[in-house]
């Protein structure tokens, strides 16, 4: 079976969208890029995320070929696809329906930078025009306002995040859930305060060396 380890970190963090509270049902997706093989492997249509086995998960050319997978791919390939195409620091892509995020996105509203977790995406988190799931105005929207964010939402639809691994993506995706929900909350009782753009460089720039640097 082609892309073994990718397939279990699919399988794995499908799972784990689900136990974050990231997402519900088989609504989201989520793919990984080896760039060495020049392949894709994307999570099935429509398949439950705890039903989802490695056996299920589709491989992909970069040109949107299936070369391995009985399964339909996920109908945001064509995003998925774009993003490796267009970001070469990236290696992974999240989509998910979660529910603070997906508040703002519903009003057409950015994220802006009312906490600095937000340096997770950058000094905000872009929004993409609304388009249907699963096509290509939908991929171009995206990519085009997406820029070098690691997050953009959809309008009226969810977010998604970008990484080098999956679990960077993953991490993008709980603390701008964090980001979000603070939003929410925030306004719902005065007028946030939003960290200038200078702040939110340093941000960006010290994440940069947060944590442990493991070789
Ligand atoms: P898939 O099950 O086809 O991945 O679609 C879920 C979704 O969230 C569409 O935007
Ligand atoms: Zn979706």
């Amino acid at each position: 079976m082609l892309l073994s380890n990718e397939r279990q970190a699919l399988v794995e963090y499908g799972k784990k969208l689900i136990t974050s509270q990231l997402t519900t049902g088989s609504g989201g997706n989520l793919s990984i890029y080896n760039r060495s093989e020049g392949l894709v492997a994307i999570k099935p249509s429509g398949v439950d995320y705890f039903e989802m086995t490695p056996e299920d998960i589709v491989i992909m050319t970069m040109d949107g070929e299936v070369v391995e997978g009985n399964l339909k791919p996920s109908t945001e390939f064509r995003f998925h696809l774009a993003l490796y195409k267009n970001r070469p620091d990236v290696n992974a892509v999240i989509h998910t329906h979660q529910v603070y995020a997906t508040t703002i996105a519903c009003l057409n509203w950015e994220l802006p930078a009312v906490h600095y977790l937000v340096g997770y995406s950058g000094n905000k988190v872009p929004l993409a025009p609304y388009a249907t799931f699963g096509t290509q105005e939908l991929s171009d929207n995206i990519v085009r306002s997406i820029g070098g964010y690691n997050a953009c939402l959809m309008a009226n639809h969810g977010l998604v995040t970008v990484g080098p691994t999956i679990a960077s993506a993953f991490t993008v995706a709980e603390e701008i859930e964090l980001v979000a929900r603070l939003y929410y909350q925030a306004k719902s009782i005065g007028e946030p305060v939003v960290l200038p753009d200078d702040e939110m460089t340093v941000i960006v720039e010290k994440f940069k060396t947060y944590g442990q640097q493991r070789s």
